[in-house]
């Protein structure tokens, strides 16, 4: 078996079958997605896939756990980083400190959720730093109450501004299959945008990179990722037969 077949679902399927938490409300362990969003051709070059987490709120905007709460949980559940994103027009007073604070196994990464005013109202741009690299996010496009071609040209939009590094995939942690296509050129990253708990482990990347922060944020910009769901399956199964929509 070679490196790139080193889905984490082979490493960690056990824990994940038997920890409670992560099993809450869940009847089985989903199925990983490989492949979608990823860059064509990609081959694993680390023997480790690391499970991580690019969007979480915490009480420093709307979420409801504390950054130690929600590193907490994301480690109960087996991830091996999270970035904390809370929303910039929300951000309550020592937030850097908050999150310099987290006492965690986990790598934490300080993000800040960014509101990008555009001619469609706003959209919402993680901006998440490594020691030195930087990663843009343009979130949940689904969101976005426009047409799909519209949809495109608004991230086009966003990335004069911004330089974005990656589009999500999935709307508040499940797939959307409408934003999975060629016409959207990044790499697509898969997400929670966790307020709460229950919001923790519905969406994540599995990342082929050294434990560095610096190193996870190049795999994401080079499509070096997997994505997995492990949202509602029947929700997953009637976004499958969804038609993708052109406008
Ligand atoms: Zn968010």
């Amino acid at each position: 078996m070679t490196a790139s077949r080193r889905c984490s679902c082979m490493g960690r399927k056990r824990k994940r079958h038997t920890d409670p938490v992560y099993n809450r409300g869940r009847a089985s362990h989903p199925p990983c997605k490989r492949g979608r969003g990823n860059k064509p051709g990609w081959v694993g070059q680390t023997a480790i896939m690391l499970k991580g987490q690019l969007h979480i709120h915490t009480t420093y905007s709307d979420g409801e756990l504390t950054p130690q709460e929600a590193a907490d949980a994301y480690a109960r559940l087996g991830y091996d980083f999270i970035a904390i994103t809370d929303h910039d027009h929300l951000l309550k007073p020592s937030y850097g400190d908050a999150i310099a604070l987290v006492r965690s196994p986990l790598l934490i990464f300080r993000g800040i959720e960014l509101t990008v005013h555009c001619r469609k109202g706003y959209v919402h741009v993680s901006r998440i730093e490594g020691d030195k690299e930087v990663l843009y996010i343009f979130n949940h496009p689904a969101d976005v109450d426009v047409g799909l071609k519209d949809c495109i040209r608004l991230i086009g939009e966003v990335a004069k501004q911004y330089p974005i590094d990656a589009v999500e995939i999935s709307n508040h942690g499940f797939y959307t299959p409408e934003m999975d296509i060629e016409e959207i050129a990044y790499p697509k990253v898969a997400a929670d945008d966790s307020h709460n708990l229950l919001g923790c482990g519905r969406g994540w990347i599995e990342v082929d990179a050294p434990r560095d922060r610096d190193e996870i944020i190049r795999a994401v910009k080079a499509g070096r990722f997997t994505n997995c769901f492990a949202g509602d399956k029947a929700r997953r199964n009637d976004a499958k037969e969804s038609k993708i929509r052109i406008a």
